[in-house]
């Protein structure tokens, strides 16, 4: 069985559950990851390859 760290959204402590045990939040894989709701990097992501094509 895989043991995947997460976590939390909101305090960010690291969690093996997908709820925090202290403010009952999501936690979310640490590393960005395109699926992810709370990707806040996607965006700059997308601008920079936008970026790319137009140079
Ligand atoms: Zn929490």
């Amino acid at each position: 069985m895989k043991i995947e760290i997460l976590k939390c959204t909101v305090c960010n402590d690291y969690t093996l559950e997908k709820i925090c045990k202290s403010c009952k939040k999501p936690a979310i894989t640490p590393k960005p990851a395109k699926y992810s709701p709370i990707d806040k990097y996607g965006k700059y992501r997308r601008l920079a390859k936008k970026n790319d094509m137009d140079n």
